[in-house]
């Protein structure tokens, strides 16, 4: 058996060694089981490996011996965030309320990853219906950063990062509401990409805000992104708001914009910590160098993202976690009467931050305060959505730090609530107004014979000897032209 790296190996990689016969998919999927019988008894990606994973192996591996031409995607071990339905499988989006729910079909990502001959490892932890940036919402007890074990690897989809950071899989695919992919990302040090809202198909995925939330992969490299982006995108009759929108324009791009709201490139930003700062300063010194034009704007109505955020995203999770009442789903307590059911069994099921949301947006919604809240909320998105047009026609994509700052601590931010909702004061932004985003590792590990995009991807435990912590650059562009992004984002890591 060939001896591979995995550090090294990206889907293309796999994909050719797979077929020239050097790895088969079964022998790929043993090599990332075995990391994972090392690694995640310490860091705990991972709720449930699957059982029929090497079935699924064997069938690409009889496939490629047949001599067939298998997709690119064929045989790769991918990790799967636990509020996507797999047919068959259970999935409980982090909760007890869940714990033995069994999935009855596949979301259209999951369908459309199968038809690829994606090999699912198994499910991902993450922050209870995927509210909170470091796991420690899980009612199965956190996930471990696996560059420090003391620190949080971000959230809500913090087993799908940590996994992949780990090599406990190729690539995973996770949730983004206001940042859960690309925070985790940038914690964990490697790419988390979402997509424009609408361009991914929500069927499938557990909703807990229905207007914001899109599924987005995590890979080692952009490349890898856009590979999966390509299998995954588009409209889909089961969700309506699905769309096939080509980007509107091929222009190249020329200018990028850094928002002073986010990053302020003459001094200090207020938040941001220094090691965050000078990693984001090195990234734009290097865009510069490239021959791009880095443009300083102000988009005022991006300092109330977050606050906006904290009153669309309850609302919607406040409706959409109504199902869960202890009679269709999950947990179901015994009861006098009605009331009382659904009173034990979502008191039971549900954690606390889980019934903090439910409360904050039962009371956004209540009567007498929806126009106050709701109403001004939305039309605080509509504020941002056409600054950002105007925006768009000065520069080509947005530039910020992807969090600011990297991993904190188990227990740092739990005492206070706006602390940790602060961790997506960068990435919330983009959810709210549907823009796509994707954060990339921009700490340079450039290591002797590695292309860097590879050699980023070192051994997590060198980096655990009181080495830096990862840290993610954000870039963002328009509605539907993710293409920019790969774009950038392969030049930058290629000259990181
Ligand atoms: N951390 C944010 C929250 O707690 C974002 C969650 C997400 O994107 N699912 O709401």
């Amino acid at each position: 058996m060939t001896k591979i790296n995995l550090s090294e190996l990206s889907i293309k990689k796999a994909h050719e060694l797979m077929h020239s016969g050097d790895i088969s998919a079964r022998q790929l999927l043993e090599f990332y089981l075995d990391n994972i019988k090392k690694h995640d008894k310490d860091i705990h990606a991972y709720l449930e490996l699957f059982g029929d994973a090497f079935e699924n192996a064997e069938e690409v591996d009889k496939a490629i011996k047949s001599g067939k031409e298998v997709p690119l995607l064929a045989g790769i071990p991918m990790a799967i965030k636990d509020n996507l339905l797999i047919k068959g499988k259970k999935c409980s989006s982090g909760s007890k309320i869940l714990e033995n729910h069994i999935a009855t079909y596949d979301a259209t990502v999951i369908d459309k990853l199968k038809k690829e001959g994606v090999v699912f490892v198994g499910r991902t932890n993450m922050d209870e219906f995927a509210m909170g940036s470091s796991t420690e919402n899980s009612a199965y007890g956190p996930t471990r950063n696996p560059h420090d074990h003391e620190r949080v690897p971000g959230g809500s989809s913090g087993g799908s990062a940590a996994a992949v950071a780990q090599q406990e899989c190729l690539a995973a695919i996770g949730s983004d509401t206001g940042g859960s992919v690309r925070q985790p990302a940038a914690f964990c040090g490697v790419v988390g990409f979402k997509p424009t809202y609408g361009a991914v198909s929500r069927h499938g995925l557990m909703a807990m805000s229905s207007s914001l939330d899109q599924i987005g992969p995590f890979t080692k490299t952009v490349e890898d992104a856009e590979i999966i982006f390509n299998v995954i995108k588009g409209e889909d009759p089961m969700d309506s708001t699905t769309a096939n929108i080509r980007p509107s324009s091929d222009s190249k791009i020329k200018t990028i914009g850094v928002p002073k709201e986010f990053f302020n490139l003459e001094g200090e930003t207020e938040g941001v910590d220094k090691e965050v700062a000078k990693a984001v300063l090195n990234s734009i010194e290097i865009f510069k160098n490239l021959g791009f034009k880095i443009k300083p704007i102000s988009i005022p109505s991006l300092k109330y993202a977050i606050e906006t955020y904290y009153i669309i995203m309850p609302a919607e999770v406040s409706s959409n976690l109504a199902r869960y009442d202890g009679i269709r789903y999950g947990l179901s307590e015994d009861g006098e009467n009605l009331l009382d059911v659904y009173m034990k069994s979502k008191g039971e099921g549900f954690g606390p931050e889980t019934k903090r949301r439910l409360m904050l947006g039962a009371y956004v919604l209540s009567s007498g305060f929806y126009d106050a809240y709701y109403i001004m909320a939305k039309r605080a998105v509509g504020l941002m959505k056409k600054s950002l047009k105007e925006t768009f026609k000065d520069v080509d994509v947005l530039l910020s730090p992807t969090t600011p700052t990297p991993a904190f601590r188990f227990g740092e931010k739990t005492a206070n609530p706006v602390e940790m909702y602060l961790a997506d004061i960068f990435t919330s932004a983009a959810n709210l107004t549907g823009i796509p985003g994707i954060s990339i590792p921009c700490l340079p590990h450039r290591q002797a014979g590695l292309p860097a995009a590879e050699a980023r991807l070192d051994e997590a435990s060198a980096r655990r000897e009181g080495k830096k912590l990862p840290i993610g650059l954000q870039l963002m562009a328009p509605w539907f032209e993710e293409n920019k992004l790969f774009e950038l984002g392969k030049l930058f890591e290629n000259n990181l």
